[in-house]
């Protein structure tokens, strides 16, 4: 077993509920080491300018069932210059933190990878609402945003049942589709639009027009934030102009980030954070803590964040050269599942909205 003075813990990149949970799950599983922990505030910011403080047990208590992040976050572009690792490095020195768990986004990875290739031991845990962290299942906070999600959508549908309107929802996810797909499948929604997926606006506003001559009063339509531009306001001038429909848009936006996380989150985050801290005093390093297949298991930085680029198609010349044949059709085989996942979900919402 590697032994630590102190490990630190950061929130880094956008926040997602159930990162309060994972710190929580960090400070005591390393203090149940013996070892010292210290809180380092907003992120890497906190890093180079030494924002850092220590954690006994109490310093966590009352904070698995909180939203946002007590540790505070932001994006520190200072951290990716030279100077900005080497005031960092020296935070570490100064304050003998050596070892850290940076809860985050795959940023928050990039960063991490660049401390322990100088000597400081880090393990990203995956924390955003938009799932979008391909080598894990599921990330901390997606599955309260989703249930948040629902719970407001549910709330729409009621107003227009009784005004016989149709909503068009924006929900957050960067460039995925996870959140609207399965808040879609869970609200009922007539049909659900995301970027993975080439959408037949056409197809949909007859539907509409079906539906209502059968007499359904309320059509909720999820869209993907991803979509980009005014894709849901413009869907929802469409359809009242060409369905008769009377259309309302929604962007649920950053309330998706807070409120209390679910039970899924909180207990995933606690698992994560404890296996991180194991994998911590195992002597490991560079790795993302993941969920597959139910089981808490631990990926390599860089296999995680060049798998995430082959699934989001944004491979660089050379990026797999690190990589045996094996692995990188294991890595293909990891972006076709999750492929045909989406597809599955997306068939799924369509059908069942009639
Ligand atoms: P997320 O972790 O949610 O993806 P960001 O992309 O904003 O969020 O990253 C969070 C922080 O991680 C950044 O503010 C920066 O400090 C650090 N970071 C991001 N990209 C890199 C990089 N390529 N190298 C080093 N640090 C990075």
């Amino acid at each position: 077993m590697k032994s630590f003075r102190k490990i630190g813990v950061l929130t880094s990149g956008g926040d997602a509920p159930g990162m309060n949970a994972a710190v929580r799950a960090v400070a005591r599983t390393a203090i149940g080491y013996g070892v010292e922990v210290m809180g380092i505030y907003s992120g890497y910011e906190g890093l180079i300018y030494g924002d850092v403080r220590p954690f006994g047990v109490r310093d966590v208590s009352n904070i698995v069932n909180h939203g946002g992040t007590m540790l505070y976050s932001a994006r520190a572009p200072q951290f990716k210059t030279e100077e900005g690792m080497k005031a960092a490095i020296e935070t570490c020195r100064r304050n003998n933190i050596d070892g850290i768990v940076a809860i985050g986004g795959d940023g928050t990875f990039r960063g991490a990878t660049d401390l322990s290739s100088r000597g400081i031991p880090c393990i990203g845990l995956p924390a955003t609402i938009d799932n979008d962290i391909t080598a894990t299942d599921y990330t901390i906070g997606f599955d309260t945003a989703m249930n948040t999600a629902v719970d407001m959508i549910d709330r729409l549908r009621d107003t227009c049942e009784s005004h016989a309107r149709c909503n068009v929802v924006e929900v957050m996810g960067r460039d995925a589709g996870d959140i609207t797909l399965q808040v879609g499948i869970a609200v009922g929604a007539t049909a659900a639009i995301v970027p993975e997926i080439k959408p037949d606006t056409d197809a949909l506003i007859e539907k509409i027009k079906a539906s209502r001559t059968l007499g359904k009063r309320n059509f909720i339509i999820v869209v993907a934030e991803g979509l980009g531009g005014d894709f849901g306001e413009e869907l929802t001038r469409r359809i009242e102009a060409e369905t008769g429909v009377e259309s309302r848009f929604a962007r649920l936006a950053h309330v998706l980030r807070g409120g209390m996380p679910t039970l899924r989150d909180r207990l995933l985050a606690s698992r994560m954070g404890e296996f991180a801290v194991d994998e911590l005093m195992n002597g490991r390093s560079d790795e993302v803590i993941c969920n597959i297949n139910n089981e808490i298991a631990a990926v390599d930085i860089q296999y995680a964040l060049i798998l995430d680029r082959m699934y989001k198609k944004t491979l660089k010349d050379g990026d797999l050269d690190a990589f045996s044949k094996e692995q990188i059709s294991e890595m293909q085989a990891a972006c076709a599942r999750r492929l045909a996942y989406i597809e599955s979900l997306y068939r799924t919402v369509n059908r069942l909205g009639l």
